[in-house]
């Protein structure tokens, strides 16, 4: 599935399939996770440097079409050689390249990645359950290490990500408040379901100060909603690439030490911890799945608010 131009849906396409070059995999496409990512570079609010390219950033595949099951995150290559690549920062290398946006990614049926960017994947669960652990666990994660050591964490945009990151935090013994669309009782279900202390709109106030919150939906009016909520001390964490204009705020909604940060992309070191967590946390995946010719219909769902947890497309032969 072939992203050709912004505004246009993706188009399916029979390609051959691809040859892997040196210090390169080819991978047999099981399942590949949708994001919030793939409408942001739909609508042009993140570019797409060389289109046509295949989207596609939460890959589970076999090496070779043989056992070996590996996952492809959206990190894709670094350089390896600049202050931030040697320094423990390559998810702010600016040479970087991203998996389904400079890198043709996994909505086929086969995809090349970089071996070095391959995580190995634990054998119990199903394809599709793994798929999103790759972008919507991970980067999630990283956005929870942003948060410290926070009693009280909420969670704004209960979708892919704040349903893995709120088993993650239940397990870790930490108290979980789910802020969805306003009315959205199915997500608000599902958070309880998973342990949420409380589940409300983001228009409301929970009953208690949170020492700190994730913004996951693209919204920057969520910004000062989230301070608001803050107690002294407390960070709300931006967990999306592109977001809506954050309204301008008074200073006292940052006073007492409250801050706002965000996190970008991921490291290799991320993705190590983060799987073996979701493993000893035992993360399971609330997974819609859909065709991979369906995929249009599955980012439609997504913007829709149609389906709770994550979509995760399957080509042919795919999702065991
Ligand atoms: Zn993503
Ligand atoms: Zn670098």
């Amino acid at each position: 599935m072939v992203f050709d131009e912004v505004g246009r849906p993706l188009r399916p396409a029979e390609r051959e399939a691809p040859t892997a070059g040196p210090g390169q995999v080819l991978l047999r496409v099981h399942a590949c996770g949708v994001c919030r990512t793939d409408l942001h570079l739909m609508d042009g609010e993140v570019d797409v440097p060389e289109p046509p390219r295949v989207l596609g950033h939460q890959i589970v595949g076999t090496v070779d079409g043989g056992a070996q099951r590996v996952g492809v995150p959206w990190l894709g290559w670094t350089c390896g050689e600049c202050r931030y690549c040697t320094s423990g920062r390559e998810n702010l290398c600016p040479r970087a390249r991203f998996t389904g946006r400079d890198i043709d990614g996994g909505m086929a049926e086969w995809a090349v990645a970089d071996e070095r960017y391959c995580f190995p994947l634990p054998d119990g669960p199903s394809d599709t359950d793994l798929a999103p652990l790759l972008c919507a666990g991970l980067i999630g994660y990283r956005s929870l290490t942003m948060c410290g050591d926070a009693p009280r964490v909420g969670l704004y945009g209960f979708g892919a990500a704040a349903h893995i990151i709120a088993q993650v935090l239940r397990w870790q013994g930490r108290e979980v408040y789910a802020f969805t669309s306003p009315g959205d009782a199915a997500a608000q279900g599902l958070a309880r379901e998973l342990g949420a202390a409380w589940a409300g709109g983001s228009d409301e106030r929970p009953p208690e100060e949170l020492d700190a919150a994730i913004v996951f939906a693209p919204v920057g009016a969520l910004v000062p909603r989230a301070l608001s909520a803050l107690a002294p001390g407390g960070t709300v964490v931006l967990g999306g690439i592109h977001m809506s204009d954050v309204p301008a705020m008074p200073y006292e909604l940052l006073w007492h030490e409250r801050s706002v940060r965000s996190v970008a992309n991921l490291t290799r070191r991320d993705g190590e911890e983060f799987l073996a967590i979701a493993g000893r946390a035992g993360v399971r995946t609330h997974v819609t799945t859909y065709p991979l010719e369906r995929a249009n219909e599955a980012l439609d769902d997504l913007r829709a608010g149609r389906f709770t947890g994550a979509g995760v497309l399957v080509p042919p032969g795919g999702g065991r």
